[in-house]
């Protein structure tokens, strides 16, 4: 437990571009220190596919026991696609993590900052500014490693629990309700495939006993392939999703292209006592070494953990900061800011310096 304002931070860089947005991610956090009264504790550990490759294991038994004793766990991008698994499956102590310390809410936000180009027509004027969350630890990933591949077929088995689901709701429903506070439009979406599959009629139907406990927010049902075309469509439509895995795992993707490029999303992955909190790109092995990574989300990852520190020990100051970090990232794209990532001319170390410029 954190004593007061301070508070011990498990970093995880990983693997390809994750130690080069992780170090800006560390340096606006020792500037926040420096200004805000709070104080942090950084402990480095290994987690990934280089530490597969030199040890066996994805990561250390270390790396976990670190995790369990640490306030929050900072997390780069780990797996690299030419390191695999005998069964050709990607070394991923991201998704490990979440089942280990059973972080069933991963929240990806997707708020398209002012002078940031989207791809959907209209955006720049109407905004973006939803929360999706992607249920982490069940659906079609709690097969992840029984699949069933024999010569004629292959299966995978989807699971919905009743424990998870209940606790999924409640957080979604929560977390529209702490941004109905703070003036944003307090509504939910359930997006499932409850007319084809049995399973997703039992989510549904869960969202439904959930929803007549927060008649405060307005609770919206939506079937996932209609989902996709609306939020192509008419994103500013959306306030809060809650999802399946797999869904969620795909839908994400779609919203971090809606404000501008992975580079710039943020997530966290949430329990009831643990979260990880990481950007929602991968290793990107494409551009690792070149200062072309863009650090925006990982930045915006630390600000979610100060936010939900802030929630957790009850340490106003530590929100505070967690949206001046929010403001200073807005003040750097409002000035003209352009990464690599979509054609423009700023790396890594030129957005590390806007934002520490506009803290
Ligand atoms: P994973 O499966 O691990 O999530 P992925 O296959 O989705 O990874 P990423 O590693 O996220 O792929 O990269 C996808 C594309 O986006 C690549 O072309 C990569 O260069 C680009 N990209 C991802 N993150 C960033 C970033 N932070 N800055 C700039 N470009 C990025």
């Amino acid at each position: 437990m954190s004593a007061n304002n301070a508070f011990h931070v498990a970093v995880l860089a990983g693997d390809g571009i994750g130690p080069e947005v992780m170090a800006p991610a560390l340096e606006i956090l020792r500037r926040i220190e420096a200004k805000s009264g709070l104080s942090f504790r950084f402990t480095d550990a290994p987690a990934g596919a280089n530490n597969y490759l030199a040890t066996g294991k994805s990561m250390p038994d270390a790396t976990v026991r670190l995790c369990e004793e640490a306030d929050a766990i900072l997390l780069g991008a780990c797996g690299l696609p030419s390191v695999r698994y005998p069964d050709d499956t990607e070394i991923a102590p991201q998704i490990e993590l979440r089942f280990h310390f059973d972080l069933y809410a991963g929240v990806r936000p997707a708020r398209l900052i002012p002078g940031v180009p989207s791809p959907i027509v209209g955006a720049d004027a109407r905004g973006i500014d939803l929360v999706l969350i992607r249920e982490s630890t069940e659906g079609l990933f709690a097969s992840m490693g029984k699949g069933v591949v024999k010569h004629e077929d292959a299966r995978e088995t989807l699971v919905i629990t009743r424990k998870t689901s209940e606790r999924l709701f409640e957080f979604s429903f929560r977390l529209a309700e702490r941004r109905k506070a703070r003036g944003k439009a307090g509504a939910l979406t359930c997006v499932d495939k409850a007319n084809v599959f049995r399973a997703f009629a039992f989510f549904r139907g869960m969202f439904d006993e959930a929803a007549r406990r927060h008649p405060d927010v307005t609770a919206e049902r939506l079937y996932v392939d209609a989902c996709a075309a609306m939020l192509a469509k008419r994103p500013w439509d959306f306030d809060v999703l809650v999802t399946e895995n797999m869904f969620g795992d795909i839908l994400s993707d779609l919203t971090a292209s809606l404000i501008g490029g992975l580079g710039m999303a943020p997530s966290a992955d949430i329990g009831d006592r643990y979260a990880v909190f990481q950007p929602c790109h991968g290793t990107a092995p494409d551009i690792m070494g070149q200062g072309k990574a863009n650090p925006t989300g990982m930045i915006l990852s630390a600000a979610m953990m100060l936010d939900w520190l802030a929630d957790k020990h009850g340490v106003e100051s530590a929100a505070e900061a967690g949206e001046r970090i929010e403001r200073a990232v807005d003040q750097a794209y409002a000035g003209g800011l352009k990464p690599m990532e979509f054609g423009g001319r700023n790396g890594t170390a030129d957005i590390t310096r806007a934002v520490l410029a506009g803290l």
